[in-house]
């Protein structure tokens, strides 16, 4: 099956033609539906379609055919099941971070869109997969004349209180550098394990990024986490993964951080489970990150559930997603920043960036696709303590890549962890130059005494102009 999905992207221009006059021919098949009757119909047609989309295609029949806007690659095929692709965990070499041997879907689906003329399809938001519909037949909506995709109706217009920014948007609209870290909640249910390790950056950083059982292992939840570190005065950013929540979990959690005082969320896929150290659990992944963005959005704009059902009182947020500059390919990596956009990020935060050139790169697309002015683009950084974490992120963290002069440098230092902490500086600074560059997101599991220092040396706080009261605190935080 595998072989001949290969070989159909590879000549997906063809099977474009061939599909799009088998469209055409379908709706003479109308009278014979009236005499077999539609739940006959949907049985012989849906056996029908699986046997033949499924030879061809390996199609695996969700009941909402979008092959011809993905390359001919069907997306159900993902490890991840994303409507909206490629992950930020495409490997190196192109195969997917999840199943390891096999080329990742999203990336052949681009491939297949290039060599179609109705190609830039790829490039349009797909909903989220309505499950009801699983193993029927599409076939049967073109014969009727019923699209796969109802037009869905717009909730009836209300009035909605005029949003003010909430403190995080108002500093990323401010245009000064922007610096945030990630911290990852405890495995303790003691919020002081939690509050005493964030205090370590009070006063030094705009945000405190939550990460949400990062890696796909369990700690306290992030939109716990998020309330405690509101209630203690910092500005959390809860990041949801749809890897652990269906629809109606994502949407009563997002109600939950707007009622407890967490006004910044960042959307994320999440990384495969056998990943972290639950590998047994079964993975979620009813939407993906472009597709909850939009259900967020809807929900603040419109005031409404995914459902369209109304909310009394809307939550007040502002909308983040993340972007990997480095896994291939950069055509697949803006089109899907401009997706994420379009479905209402307002920041970006990128993965580790240690490959400047390859950044430059990315940049210079962002830029001539005007994105910098769509969105707060703030990078992704950290210290690298020893060349054999350097190596270990290179081989086990999906969409990392360390350049081997990095690495080198590691290696001749006599003391690699400064030599780690040196790169870091130097980064923040050569980015600050990057025209488009919002500002930083420094990332370090558990090393939040580090990453203050590295904010402290870089003087990315003077540049902002930030009192010398305020640096003091932080240096002796950081002590
Ligand atoms: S790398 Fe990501 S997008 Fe590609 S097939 Fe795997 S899970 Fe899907």
């Amino acid at each position: 099956m595998k072989s001949i999905r290969h070989w159909s992207v590879r000549h997906a221009r063809s099977m474009e033609l061939f599909y799009s006059s088998f469209c055409k021919l379908m709706p003479l098949h109308r009278p014979g539906i009236g005499l077999l009757g539609r739940k006959r119909a949907e049985r012989c047609l849906a056996s029908l379609e699986q046997t033949a989309k499924g030879t061809i295609f390996d199609c695996q029949m969700c009941g909402q055919c979008v092959l011809s806007s993905t390359g001919m690659a069907c997306p159900m095929n993902c490890a991840k099941q994303l409507r909206n692709g490629p992950c930020g965990g495409v490997t190196a070499d192109g195969n997917c971070e999840v199943n390891q041997d096999m080329p990742c879907v999203w990336l052949e689906a681009f491939d297949g869109s290039k060599r179609m003329a109705g190609g830039g399809a790829i490039a349009r938001i797909q909903p989220p997969v309505d499950f009801s519909k699983r193993g029927s037949s599409t076939w049967l909506g073109l014969i009727v004349g019923e699209t796969a995709e109802p037009e869905k109706a717009a909730p009836a217009a209300i009035s909605l209180p005029v949003r003010e920014p909430a403190p995080f948007e108002r500093i990323c609209r401010s245009g000064r550098f922007i610096v945030t870290a990630e911290i990852s909640p405890p495995d303790s249910v003691n919020p002081k394990d939690l509050l005493r390790r964030a205090g370590v950056l009070r006063g030094l950083v705009d945000a405190v990024n939550v990460t949400d059982n990062a890696g796909a292992n369990c700690h306290m939840s992030s939109l716990a986490a998020s309330a405690l570190l509101a209630a203690d005065g910092f500005v959390p950013v809860f990041q949801s993964a749809c890897r652990d929540r269906n629809r109606i979990a994502m949407q009563a959690d997002i109600m939950g951080a707007a009622a407890l005082g967490v006004h910044n969320v960042l959307c994320i896929t999440g990384d495969g489970v056998g990943s972290g150290d639950h590998p047994q659990a079964k993975p979620v992944f009813d939407l993906d990150s472009i597709s909850s963005l939009e259900i967020v959005r809807g929900m603040r704009d419109q005031g409404a559930y995914a459902s369209g059902r109304r909310l009394i009182s809307q939550p007040d947020l502002f909308l983040g997603a993340t972007a990997n500059p480095f896994a291939p390919n950069i055509e697949a990596r803006i089109v899907n920043l401009e997706k994420k956009i379009a479905a209402g990020a307002q920041f970006i935060q990128t993965q580790f960036c240690f490959d400047l050139e390859l950044f430059e790169k990315f940049m210079a697309e962002v830029r001539a696709h005007g994105l910098d002015h769509h969105c707060h683009l703030l990078v992704g950084i950290g210290p690298l303590p020893s060349v054999r974490t350097a190596r270990w992120l290179n081989g086990n963290v999906p969409g990392v890549r360390i350049p081997e002069k990095v690495i080198h440098r590691l290696e001749q230092s006599q003391d690699p962890k400064r030599e780690g902490i040196k790169i870091c500086i130097e980064t923040i600074q050569f980015l600050r130059e990057i025209t488009g560059v919002a500002g930083v997101h420094l990332m370090g599991h558990k090393n939040e005494p580090v990453l203050a220092e590295i904010i402290i040396e870089s003087g990315v706080l003077y540049g902002n102009g930030t009192n010398n009261e305020l640096l003091r605190c932080g240096n002796e935080m950081a002590a």
